[in-house]
């Protein structure tokens, strides 16, 4: 029998690198997918589709667009609204969810997979640095665990299973170092959004590719691998590979080292996830081992980067923080891109967010609402630091 999926994000960059191998995979059947605004999109995809199987799909527009959506396929059910993305997973009757969303809008929908018991394939890192404490819980609640899509996570998640419960020294991430590697602070202050959208190794989406260039996306995925592998974000060693092949290691207690090593082609983490885990074939090109050019693996000073000590000191300050902090880069990054302010002051609006009020674990008003609270309140208060003036 096919498992019954919801792909969220389904326009994006990940998103439709899934369903280029959701076309081919006759183990899936996609029940229901959502789009951000990209309306056109999700109309050629509800018209073309080769299955009929999706019922439940989420967009973000108005009561008009959802009328004329649902004139078009009055077989379906469309949701929108901020909680609508809460409720197309409960409702979509799918056991596996795939969320490609990007940003903090795609919090809500982990949070409620985890709770119903889905197997959530995550690509949505923001899920987890924003409310991992949260979503662990539900994991734990019903005996699940999340697939990761993040390549450096697959990489590891690969490692681990090839350890076999040998003993771990330590966890090794690589990272390309993105387009500005070995640029001081003081030579960024200038630089174009065209220039920080040009990733060395990786093609993705606007938002991820700014995240690389100021390396808040690093410090993120040391939080995401916390809360993945249970371990400590601040023990995990940043290693440059300026070629992404590595896609990233952990050395084991005898000194043996596991790597993950592959072509840089998102195609091969989706695939992985969309396996379970078990591996699949022909995702991928399959390189001689001899053209695989070999690493130069750099060492890396994290406490040399601004934004890896941000958010790990989110991290250690617990509770919203991390929340407010997301919220405030994905302002900044947005400002940024709009030409509005430079570069620097994405570093600045991080910084900032870090004096927000907190709520912590075990304070009578944690939970989603505490976070989402903390989200507006951040994306506000950056809006009226860089766009009102005094
Ligand atoms: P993208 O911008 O290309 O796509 C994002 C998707 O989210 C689109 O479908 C968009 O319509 C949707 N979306 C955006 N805002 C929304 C909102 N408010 N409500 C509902 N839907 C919304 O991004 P991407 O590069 O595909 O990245 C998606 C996620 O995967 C991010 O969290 C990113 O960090 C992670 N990721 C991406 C890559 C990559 O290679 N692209 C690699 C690793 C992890
Ligand atoms: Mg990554």
């Amino acid at each position: 029998m096919s498992k019954r999926l919801l792909l969220l994000g389904a326009s994006g960059n990940i998103g439709t690198q899934a369903l280029d191998l959701l076309e081919k995979d006759s183990s899936y059947e996609l029940v229901g997918v959502s789009v951000g605004s990209n309306l056109s999109f999700l109309e050629n995809f509800l018209s073309s589709w080769k299955q009929s199987a999706i019922t439940h799909v989420y967009l973000n527009g108005s009561e008009e667009d959802i009328a004329r959506f649902r004139s078009l396929f009055p077989n379906v059910f469309f949701y929108r609204g901020e909680k609508g993305l809460g409720e197309l997973v409960k409702d979509c009757p799918a056991d596996y969810v795939l969320n490609a969303i990007v940003g903090f809008a795609g919090f809500l929908p982990s949070y409620v997979a985890s709770s119903l018991g889905k197997t959530l394939l995550l690509a949505n890192k923001e899920s987890l640095v924003v409310g991992g404490a949260l979503i662990n819980e539900q994991l734990a609640a019903h005996h699940q665990k999340i697939i990761p899509i993040d390549s450096e996570h697959a990489a590891f998640a690969k490692c681990l299973d090839a350890a076999g419960g040998r003993p771990i020294d330590r966890f090794i991430i690589t990272c390309s170092g993105g387009p500005f590697y070995r640029k001081t602070l003081s030579e960024l202050s200038n630089v174009t959004p065209e220039a920080a959208l040009s990733h060395p190794t990786w093609k993705m989406g606007k938002k991820i590719t700014i995240d690389s260039a100021t390396l808040f996306n690093k410090g993120f995925e040391l939080v995401e691998a916390g809360y993945l592998f249970g371990i400590d974000p601040s023990s995990i060693e940043v290693r440059v590979d300026r070629r992404s092949h590595v896609h990233s290691a952990i050395l084991l207690k005898d000194g043996t080292y596991l790597a993950d090593v592959g072509p840089s082609d998102m195609h091969g983490p989706i695939g992985y996830a969309l396996s379970l885990g078990k591996g699949h074939s022909g995702v991928i090109e399959t390189k001689d081992l001899a053209s695989i050019p070999g690493t130069d693996f750099e060492p890396f000073d994290a406490e040399e980067s601004p934004a890896i000590q941000l958010v790990l000191q989110g991290y250690r300050l617990g509770g919203t923080a991390l929340a407010s902090l997301n919220a405030a880069n994905e302002e900044a990054v947005h400002l940024f891109l709009e030409k509005r302010i430079p570069f620097l002051s994405i570093y600045e609006a991080a910084r900032l967010s870090l004096s927000f009020p907190i709520v912590k674990e075990g304070d009578p008003r944690w939970g989603y609402e505490a976070l989402s609270e903390a989200d507006h309140a951040a994306r506000a208060a950056i809006r009226k630091r860089y766009l009102e003036k005094p």
